[in-house]
């Protein structure tokens, strides 16, 4: 089988409140993938949400990187996904989430030719169920009861960790709503912070000092990313363990993070990884050193959370912890998928999500099928699709 075409189609994925209806008018810049080969399959793939400052590349640089690497595409086996990816990673440096929407379409090709659902073809199903962490934002007019109201709905909905972003108000601010949550939920419900490097090494010493009575069960990323040796520093002084996330954009810098003794835990994303069969190397070496990893996601749709409910449910190791693939859950401004069917996704069948669990599309491939209509609605004006090869 050969790789004959690739489209990359840039589109806006319409932020929803909760209950699907229409939100503040933000849109998430994303692009979708369709692999074309000489058998008739096509493999779609999904970048999700492009962040710039968070995984370095733009919907502008996923175009550019298949552009440049055509060469080492375009008449590739889709099946040999181990020796591509490493020739794509020489070929291209920083370019993981450019990386990673590849991964994710060779994944929808190699599965849909044998005709057995993607986890079968990375481990089998090792986690049938995958249990899901809450996350809770942070806004500047979002107040401790906002957040305290919809922790209590998460935990609820059945969702036993719920996650804080913190960092961005005042410290005050930050306590008072983490003491909000613990008195919305009680002390069953894990809960964890993400300060995306928000706070300098001193005020994260005196945040998470004042915050370790809450019983904290992690802190992602409190200082820069680059500055590992502070992680390792707080960790000695400091009761709550530390995550760490924008830290690790490399497969070298987890083995980093390990020597330097920084982390108790890894936050990885595919997309921050460069796909599933990167991710699963971060995974080993973490598994090594005895790290829980936890997997995040863009703010995508159905196609990126199938992909890595793919990837979440193969992986022994991923399921000693809750995972944070909620990117349907967000652009469809839901806790579940089963009451409250989703019907105008980009894909057709959006991975089930229930009591605070997601399971994996069991259909070949991603097992998902892309909803075109809901696509031409989608496009992003002004960015014209292109095309590579035939
Ligand atoms: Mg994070």
């Amino acid at each position: 089988m050969k790789i004959t075409k690739i489209e990359c189609i840039p589109f806006l994925v319409p932020s929803r409140r909760a209950g699907g209806a229409p939100g503040p008018g933000l849109r998430y810049e994303s692009l979708l993938l369709k692999m074309h080969t000489d058998e008739g399959i096509v493999g779609i793939g999904e970048t999700g949400e492009t962040p710039l400052w968070y995984t370095g590349d733009s919907v502008e640089s996923v175009i550019g990187f298949v552009r440049q690497t055509e060469k080492i595409l375009i008449g590739a086996d889709p099946f040999e996904r181990e020796r591509l990816v490493a020739q794509l990673d020489r070929a291209a440096k920083y370019s993981n989430q450019a990386l990673a929407v590849v991964d994710c379409a060779l994944h929808d090709i190699v599965g849909k030719k044998l005709g057995v659902p993607a986890y079968q073809i990375l481990g089998g199903l090792s986690n049938p169920k995958i249990p899901l962490g809450w996350v809770i934002g942070s806004g500047p007019h979002s107040t401790p009861e906002d957040a305290a109201l919809r922790a209590a709905e998460a935990a609820a909905e059945g969702f036993r960790s719920i996650k804080l972003k913190v960092s961005r108000r005042p410290v005050e601010h930050d306590i008072a709503t983490i003491r909000a949550i613990r008195d919305a939920v009680g002390y069953d419900v894990r809960l964890g912070i993400d300060a995306n490097g928000g706070w300098d090494y001193f005020e994260a010493l005196s945040a998470l000092r004042r915050m370790e009575k809450y019983d904290i069960f992690m802190c992602e990323q409190p200082t820069p990313w680059r500055e590992i040796d502070n992680l390792a520093r707080l960790r000695q002084k400091v009761g709550i363990p530390i995550c760490a996330d924008e830290s690790a954009t490399e497969l070298s810098h987890v083995l980093q993070i390990i020597q330097r003794d920084a982390a108790d835990i890894l936050f990885i994303k595919l997309a921050k990884a460069g796909g599933i069969i990167q991710a699963q190397k971060w995974v080993a070496i973490a598994k090594a050193a005895g790290l829980p990893v936890m997997c995040g996601c863009m703010a995508g749709t159905g196609l990126e959370s199938a992909w890595q409910a793919h990837f979440l449910a193969a992986d022994e190791w991923m399921g000693r912890i809750e995972q944070e693939n909620l990117g349907v859950l967000i652009v469809n401004g839901r806790l579940e998928t089963v009451k409250t069917p989703v019907t105008d996704d980009l894909v057709k069948n959006v991975p089930r999500v229930e009591d605070g669990c997601m399971y994996p599309p069991d259909g070949p491939g991603l097992g998902v099928e892309l909803n075109e209509d809901v696509l031409a609605g989608f496009m992003t004006t002004g960015k014209a699709p292109v095309t590579v090869g035939a």
